[in-house]
């Protein structure tokens, strides 16, 4: 599973799509004054490649793979550009002749550009909202909005008929971490703990923030017997996990694992009752354990 967008790759976004946005509504005019007035229009919108120009060209088509490749909206971007130069340059062209474009191709060239505007600015919404649904020292995601999204995970687990179940990991004695070594010390350990254990999942896993040092796992698809051995491999490879502190110190920490299923009719707060409760038994019998709730 790759984590959420950081912070500082929000801003970075929503920067970037401002500027294109901006210089997207400024070719829009610039090509409107073009066909409407019969103008001149430039050199570049009369070339083939007229698309890998323009700052969202520049933007879009680069030599690594984008921060947004896996974005649906993000994908769509490219076509309709794409076409909406090549309506363009069609209409300009005409221009360029002496004649008048026809109705539906100017048409073609305004609902283009429009669209393009349109899933611009619905991308920088959707990147912004990132922002309240996202832990910004673990990257995971927040405590907002998670009830909804495991009641989503539910009815898609008893509509394809898999199981679905609810991890609580909780990090042992970690107040102790906090009075023994400082706060940033155990800020670190939160991020680099939760950067391992996102790295170790799969990509349709999903984690939360759900309290302090506590969080939610919810790993879809696996039996309750699957989901153990999952967790047993994070809880041991987390407690093999050297954390590197601001003074370069390394240390070890361990968690602690309560495990439940979903059941397909009963609220999902159930299942995060009896995940809690599985988890106060690892706690009691010793930490640095998973223990599953069985019903
Ligand atoms: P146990 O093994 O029973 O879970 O003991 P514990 O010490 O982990 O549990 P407890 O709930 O007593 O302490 C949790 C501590 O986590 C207390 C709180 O100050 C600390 N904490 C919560 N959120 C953060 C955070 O974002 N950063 C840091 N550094 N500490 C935090
Ligand atoms: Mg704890
Ligand atoms: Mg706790």
């Amino acid at each position: 599973m790759s984590l959420p967008l950081e912070r500082d790759e929000i801003q970075q976004l929503t920067e970037e799509l401002e500027f294109i946005i901006a210089a997207h509504l400024a070719w829009f005019k610039q090509i409107n004054r073009a066909l409407v007035c019969a103008i001149s229009p430039n050199d570049t919108d009369l070339l083939p490649d007229a698309h890998l120009r323009s700052p969202f060209g520049q933007w879009y088509y680069t030599s690594e793979p984008h921060l947004l490749a896996e974005n649906a909206v993000y994908e769509e971007l490219g076509a309709i550009q794409q076409a909406m130069h090549a309506a363009a340059r069609m209409a300009l062209l005409e221009v360029v002749e002496g004649r008048r474009p026809a109705a539906d191709l100017y048409d073609q060239c305004i609902d283009l550009s429009l669209r393009l505007n349109t899933r611009l600015r619905n991308l920088q919404l959707e990147i912004i909202g990132e922002l309240l649904t996202t832990d910004p020292l673990t990257g995971c995601a927040s405590r907002r909005g998670m009830l909804n999204r495991l009641r989503e995970e539910q009815e898609r687990a008893q509509r394809i008929q898999r199981p679905c179940c609810i991890c609580l990991l909780d990090f042992d004695r970690f107040k102790r971490i906090n009075d023994e070594l400082g706060h940033p010390a155990g800020d670190a350990v939160l991020r680099q703990g939760m950067r391992f254990v996102s790295g170790t999942l799969r990509k349709y896993d999903s984690i939360y923030r759900y309290g302090g040092e506590e969080f939610l796992i919810c790993l879809p698809g696996s039996p309750l017997k699957d989901a153990t051995q999952v967790v047993e491999r994070i809880r041991a490879g987390l407690a093999q996990l050297p954390i590197r502190l601001t003074s370069n110190k390394l240390i070890n920490v361990t968690a602690s694992f309560g495990l439940a299923e979903m059941r397909p009719r009963a609220g999902v707060e159930e299942a995060v009752a009896n995940a809690d409760l599985a988890l106060i038994r690892a706690k009691e019998n010793g930490r640095n354990r998973v223990e599953v709730w069985e019903g």
